[in-house]
């Protein structure tokens, strides 16, 4: 296989690295000579176009730190610098690089965070329709004008003949209750709220 230097747009034939001008060049100065033994030139230069097809030049400004120990690196690998940073960016890098080797016991414990995580979620999920149906369940009473239990704790005075007063959950005015019977379903004589008193 000949290879083909990407940045210089040059590949490697008969150990000389030619571009695609001179690959044209060789061409039509052998035809020129009569000489039709162009299949190596042709073979390379259709190589050489196509595989320069796949790339483009972009400009890209880098950390001069990244490109200090990125140059460093390249030449560890016997590789061009901008070889290195094109195999690095695309994912394709692994030779000489110490620090990607444990790679496989992180990707592991990532797994499992990620198991961890999603299960801590689901999790979530089920408390947060379970105070959903709650949050549902309470407006249904709400809406039905009942409450389970009335604010009374506070209300509540000790005076005797079961005096009590409450406090309206909807419109949150004191509501006297002379009856001893409990439980007791009182209606609000402001708003029609209806109350359920268990004590
Ligand atoms: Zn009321």
């Amino acid at each position: 296989m000949s290879k083909i230097n990407i940045e210089d747009e040059t590949i490697n034939i008969g150990d000389v690295w030619k571009s695609n001008e001179m690959l044209k060049e060789d061409i039509k100065g052998k035809i020129e000579i009569g000489n039709f033994d162009i299949t190596d030139e042709a073979v390379a230069l259709k190589k050489l176009t196509s595989t320069m097809h796949q790339y483009t030049k972009i400009e890209l400004k880098l950390p001069n730190d990244f490109i200090a120990a990125s140059r460093e690196k390249a030449e560890g690998n016997d590789i061009s610098f901008e070889e290195y940073l094109r195999n690095r960016l695309s994912g394709g890098i692994s030779e000489g690089e110490q620090e990607e080797e444990p790679a496989e016991e992180g990707v592991e414990e990532e797994e499992e965070e990620e198991e961890a995580e999603e299960q801590e979620e689901k999790k979530e999920e089920a408390e947060e329709a379970e105070e959903e149906e709650e949050e549902e369940e309470a407006q249904e009473d709400e809406e039905k004008g009942v409450r389970p239990d009335w604010d009374n704790e506070e209300e509540e005075t000790a005076v005797p003949q079961q005096i009590v007063k409450v406090r309206c959950h909807n419109c949150k005015r004191p509501i006297t209750i002379t009856s001893s019977e409990r439980p007791i379903t009182v209606t609000c004589p402001n708003c029609s709220a209806k109350g359920r008193l268990e004590q």
